[in-house]
């Protein structure tokens, strides 16, 4: 089921991201950028040795990637002309600042997108598998990080897709969907 919303285009959707049809996928990385478990092992191992290459070429000039910040590589084998690595907090109770470096994942993302002229891209939901980040609470982070960089910017990706791998994490989206949204026609 594709839940949608027309302004912006954002749609909630249950499935594989590596088989997104869209301009760019976003990855939940780790700060090596060296591969992992979780949608991070699906990207790589459906996209092969390209993405491989391109994050060792990062690692090297670059030492990876930090925390609530992304990189750009090549889609290699996968729909998706290019991949967007970004690297979410690990959960330690939330007063680490998990929140702010959540939410800058997806800005971060958004703004690399923009700048390379992506039209259209899918999000995971980042931090919510290994890293523990509480699915409620990092889906209200999601989905408020993608509606303020929209107010806040001119350019953006015209399609935004979250593709969420089971059902619970997409309701918990959906849910969240509801709560950001309508909050935001009550208030103003
Ligand atoms: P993190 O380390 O950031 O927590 P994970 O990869 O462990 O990242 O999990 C993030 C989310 O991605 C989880 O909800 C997990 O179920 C989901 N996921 C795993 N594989 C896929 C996939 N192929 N497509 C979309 N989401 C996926």
């Amino acid at each position: 089921m594709t839940t949608q919303t027309s302004e912006p285009d954002l749609s909630l959707t249950q499935g594989d991201i590596t088989k997104a049809q869209v301009d760019a996928i976003v990855n939940a990385a780790n700060s090596e950028l060296i591969g992992g478990g979780g949608v991070d092992g699906a990207i790589r191992r459906a996209g092969g040795d390209e993405i491989e290459q391109a994050c060792g070429e990062i690692r090297r000039r670059e030492g990876g990637c930090p925390t609530g910040k992304a990189v750009i590589t090549p889609g290699g084998n996968l729909h998706a002309k290019y991949v967007i690595h970004t690297v979410g907090p690990v959960w330690e109770g939330g007063n680490s600042g998990e929140p702010e470096l959540l939410a800058s994942c997806y800005q971060e993302s958004l703004r690399l997108a923009a700048d390379n002229s992506i039209q259209s891209i899918a999000f995971p939901s980042i931090s919510t598998g290994i890293y523990g980040y509480p699915i409620e609470k990092a889906a209200v982070v999601a989905l408020t990080a993608v509606k303020d960089f929209i107010k806040e910017n001119n350019v953006a990706p015209k399609k935004i897709q979250f593709v969420l791998f089971d059902e619970a994490t997409h309701k918990h989206y959906m849910d969240a969907l509801s709560a950001v949204f309508l909050k935001s026609e009550t208030t103003h």
